[in-house]
């Protein structure tokens, strides 16, 4: 049995980094950006108003000013502010000439439509400066970055209609178990509801990869081996649960032998989770997962998304918050490192009521995982744990 950190090393030494492709820019959320963005304009691309208001000299606005013009946004000013002038200006229209100051329309009062005196002077001069957020030729986005919609904002705003991504990889998803039915049917006796098949399409796609679906196999050698070669035939990465522990019908393990992978550890000191298997056919990848819904849940986050973004060239951290227990937590056994589903109430932690590894509803109510290191059975009220986010 090995590490969980050990574990994680092996399979990240196991990534490589795909091709790029280029995607029309509202496609690429969810994909990594494969190449720095810079900006083809300044912004703003001119002295823009910040506000509605009057724009004029600051050393004016002591005196009733004369509204000589309004500005519109879109549209250029056409006369330049005198003394004791003023033009009337809304958010986002350009500031004329002469005028240093937009003195806010709240703080101001038209004396009749073509006077104005103003009643408070602000500290800014709610004015956005040409190029002040960026520069012409500026780095506005770094490869590497996880696309989100914040991006699609500035690729809109430099113009980058096509954006070069990695491509995404394409991972098979195979449920093991002569006990399962798809969600759509009613579960006969001794028959459960295939779970795992769907969090791991929807794990999948989260991660900005392609998911397959290939289906069900039965608990015989014959059919999980079918589906695997068809799997790994079509596909960067194969992901099965079930069959992997030490039941009569687990066979994923021999399966994938047979197929021409290479096993590099089948058992990991971890809680849930301890019969993961990893291996490898060349370049494909393989991992044989825990049939119980929170270990597959659990280890796919530990370690298949670390691998899969980083096929993507993404460095996958996950947002870590530490947070003292609002409870002591005990546990039986402390020979393997365990992760407990939590959530977070008033700034302190408390595990979810938990019964297993079987327990996939419990995982509703977690807004992370803490873990206890192996040889700890206690965790104190008041110590500060890591939460990792699920
Ligand atoms: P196994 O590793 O195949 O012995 O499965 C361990 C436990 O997980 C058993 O109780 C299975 O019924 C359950 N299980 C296996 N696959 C799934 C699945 N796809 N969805 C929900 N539960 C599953
Ligand atoms: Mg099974």
């Amino acid at each position: 049995m090995i590490t969980i950190e050990k574990a994680y090393q092996i399979v990240i030494g196991k990534s490589y980094i795909l091709e790029t492709e280029k995607v029309d820019f509202i496609s690429s959320v969810g994909r990594i950006l494969a190449e720095d963005v810079t900006s083809d304009i300044e912004m703003p691309p001119f002295d823009k108003s910040a506000m509605d208001g009057y724009a004029c000299r600051r050393s004016d606005v002591d005196n009733t000013l004369e509204i000589i013009e309004i500005i519109p946004a879109g549209k250029t000013p056409t006369k330049e502010i005198g003394k004791n002038q003023c033009a009337k200006i809304m958010t986002g229209a350009p500031v004329p000439k002469g005028a240093d100051f937009i003195a806010m329309v709240e703080y101001s009062e038209e004396t009749d439509s073509k006077f104005v005196k103003i009643n408070k002077i602000t500290q800014r001069n709610n004015i956005s400066y040409k190029g002040e957020d960026v520069k012409i030729g500026q780095v506005v986005l770094r490869k590497g970055i996880k696309i989100e919609p914040q991006h699609i904002a500035v690729f809109a705003s430099v113009g980058y209609t096509s954006v070069l991504v990695t491509k995404q990889p394409r991972v098979a998803i195979i449920s093991t178990g002569d006990e399962l039915v798809e969600p759509q049917m009613k579960p006969g006796i001794s028959q459960i509801r295939n779970s795992n098949g769907y969090q791991l399409i929807t794990q999948v796609k989260s991660c900005g990869a392609i998911a397959n679906y290939i289906g069900i196999a039965d608990d015989t050698p014959e059919d999980t081996f079918d589906k695997v070669s068809k799997a790994l035939s079509e596909n960067d990465m194969v992901l099965l649960t079930g069959g992997v522990s030490m039941g009569s019908f687990d066979f994923v393990p021999e399966v994938l032998k047979k197929a021409g992978v290479e096993i590099l550890f089948d058992s990991i000191a971890v809680t849930p989770g301890k019969p993961t298997t990893f291996g490898v056919a060349g370049k494909k990848i393989c991992f044989g997962l825990p049939g119980n819904p929170v270990s597959s849940f659990i280890q796919f986050e530990l370690l298949v998304k670390p691998l899969i973004y980083k096929l993507m060239s993404f460095d996958y951290i996950p947002l870590d918050i530490q947070m003292p227990m609002g409870i002591e937590f005990k546990r039986k056994k402390s020979d393997r490192k365990a992760f407990i589903p939590v959530f977070i109430k008033e700034g302190e932690v408390f595990p979810v009521e938990y019964h297993g590894s079987a327990h996939i509803h419990a995982l509703t109510f977690a807004h992370g995982i803490i873990s206890f290191p192996i040889g700890v059975d206690t965790l104190v009220k008041g110590e500060t744990v890591h939460v990792r986010q699920i």
